[in-house]
């Protein structure tokens, strides 16, 4: 599997493991071994993505291991609907990891072990303040935070744990807190609480628990359990890392992983946490966590972006230390770069008007072979056929031509796609004066487009055949928000929303070759953009394809 190597542009992520591993690769006996360890409470964005990227392919780049982690302390209805479909996205990603799939939950009573232990070790008590109280008794930069309870003898706080587990106390009349530095800088130093108490039905132990850990308590135990080498999170974990390295080092854990943060991606024109994509699901913004215009892993998916072009977005803006936005358009340059490469060539009107031919023979067809890609052969070609009655763009024809115009217009000449020159002669209007039919002759001896007298034709249209070709719904999307950032402004962010994040197109005509597309596949819809098949809503029958990218690219380097 050497050749599938990932490779991931050096980062400072890789400096530290490299300064931390021996010449064999290894960390304190270990492979390098890292985790990604999502909240099963939604569903994946473009974020998570790039943790997965630096998570897996960290672990690749030193021959190590990736685990897959639930990090399901928290209580809550988690759904093996979230479960299911993460790990459906990281698959498609391309990552693996293997046999290492692991709930955290299932580490609660190891977790109750090492709380018992830093009891034992007067390094943890229970602590009767409640929250106000706890807030009121948090103390500033220069007065320390106090608890009364601190001083407890060790072997009334192991009681009074184990009566916490037993169900014995409401939710909020006490909590375990580690026995650290009330003066302490770092306030997540301040005798942090590592259990609380919480009646809750989880949604793998049940009723089993009703005091849960802390997540600053938990990720370490659950890092140490999986015997992780290092363990990467997001910044806003950087103030945390003296309370992980003091779990670590004060619970009897064999292994001892360090925790480095690398900054969270946020993109423009968009929403990123999970409560609010929720609220857009929820209250009907969009159509569901996989609506095409969602930073949702399974929305990119469904709008056509492709596992390298978002791998390669991941690679390409690399890893900081500090928070930064990347512009969405340089999101879609990615796909842009990959589906130039890759996708499949095809023609589409989405606008039509029907050009007749007034000089072809009525009951003639003709096939022509065009090749799938202009620059590779090696995708073949396809079959398309040509009779006297097309479809081409409305826009491209104008009665009368504005300056610089080379499409139809009448006396002009101009190319139809690897067919052949026709010039324009006139058309026919309605009651209300719109065009309903544009006529032109065809100059037989420019079959395949060409011109054997070497005459200049201009302009080139994009065409399909009226008499095969297929009907289908088109829908094109741009940003789901207008404002950069919809969540600085004044209002609720889903006041922010596009009105034209999504427009539906009916009755386009696709050329007949696109009837068998496979859902998978991506198209070029010349001069148009980038296009894939709806994998929910086109059937045979009824097309609906999405714009996944326009042509023009944005984005500035
Ligand atoms: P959200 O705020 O979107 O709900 P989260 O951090 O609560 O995100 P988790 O499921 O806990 O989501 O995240 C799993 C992992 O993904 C964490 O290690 C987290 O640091 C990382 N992650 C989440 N969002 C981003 C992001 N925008 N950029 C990079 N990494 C992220
Ligand atoms: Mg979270």
């Amino acid at each position: 599997m050497d050749e599938n190597k990932e490779v991931m542009s050096n980062n400072f992520i890789h400096q530290f493991i490299e300064e931390d591993i021996s010449e064999g690769g290894d960390y304190y006996g270990k492979k390098v071994h890292t985790r990604f360890p999502p909240e099963p409470n939604g569903y994946l964005h473009i974020g998570h993505a790039k943790a997965i990227f630096v998570d897996f392919a960290t672990a690749d780049k030193y021959n190590g291991l990736c685990n897959l982690r639930m990090d399901d302390t928290n209580p809550t209805k988690e759904d093996v609907e979230y479960v299911d479909a993460i790990k459906e996205d990281i698959k498609w990603l391309g990552f693996d990891w293997e046999d290492r799939f692991y709930y955290a939950s299932d580490y609660f009573e190891q977790m109750y072990g090492y709380a018992v232990e830093l009891i034992k070790k007067g390094l943890a008590y229970v602590c009767e303040l409640n929250s106000e109280q706890m807030r009121e008794f948090r103390g500033d930069l220069t007065t320390p935070a106090k608890s009364p309870f601190r001083d407890r003898p060790i072997e009334e706080s192991l009681e009074l744990f184990e009566r916490m587990r037993n169900g014995e106390f409401e939710d909020g009349a006490m909590t375990l807190r580690a026995k650290i530095d009330l003066a302490s800088g770092n306030f997540n130093m301040r005798d942090p609480v590592i259990y609380r108490i919480n009646h809750m039905k989880h949604h793998r132990t049940g009723d089993k628990w009703c005091i849960y850990p802390m997540y600053d308590f938990a990720h370490p135990i659950e890092d140490v359990i999986e015997g992780i080498t290092h363990s990467l999170c997001t910044l806003e974990f950087e103030a945390h890392r003296p309370l992980y390295d003091w779990v670590v080092e004060n619970i009897s854990a064999e292994s001892k992983p360090r925790q480095i943060e690398f900054a969270r991606l946020g993109i423009n024109n968009t929403v990123m946490s999970k409560r609010k994509l929720r609220k857009l699901v929820e209250e009907n913004y969009v159509s569901g966590w996989d609506d095409p215009r969602m930073p949702t892993l399974c929305g990119l998916r469904r709008r056509g972006y492709t596992p390298k072009s978002i791998r390669s977005f991941t690679d390409q803006i690399g890893l900081s230390k500090v928070n930064s936005i990347v512009d969405y358009s340089f999101l879609e340059h990615c796909l842009r770069d990959d589906l130039n490469e890759n996708a499949k060539r095809a023609m589409a009107v989405l606008d039509p008007v029907k050009l007749v031919i007034t000089n072809y023979p009525e009951d003639k067809t003709e096939e022509f072979e065009i090749e799938n890609h202009p620059q590779k052969p090696e995708m073949g070609t396809r079959t398309v056929t040509f009779s006297r009655e097309l479809y081409i763009e409305a826009t491209d024809f104008m009665e009368e031509p504005i300056k610089k115009y080379q499409r139809l217009y009448p006396g002009n000449e101009v190319r139809i796609k690897s067919a052949y020159i026709v010039k324009c002669t006139g058309c026919k209007k309605d009651d209300n004066g719109n065009v309903v039919e544009v006529y032109a002759e065809y100059d037989p001896e420019t079959k395949g487009g060409n011109t054997p007298d070497g005459r200049k034709v201009r302009g080139t249209i994009h065409w399909v055949n009226a008499a095969d070709c297929i009907d289908a719904e088109v829908r094109l999307y741009d940003n789901l928000f207008t404002v950069a950032d919809p969540e600085a402004g004044d209002e609720d962010f889903v006041e922010y929303i596009n009105p034209d994040s999504l427009v539906v197109l009916n009755g386009c005509k696709l050329e007949k070759s696109l009837e068998n597309a496979e859902k998978a596949d991506r198209f070029q819809f010349m001069r148009q953009g980038y296009f894939c098949a709806d994998s929910k809503d086109s059937k045979d029958g009824k097309l609906v394809f999405n714009r996944s990218v326009s042509l023009k690219d944005s984005f500035k380097k």
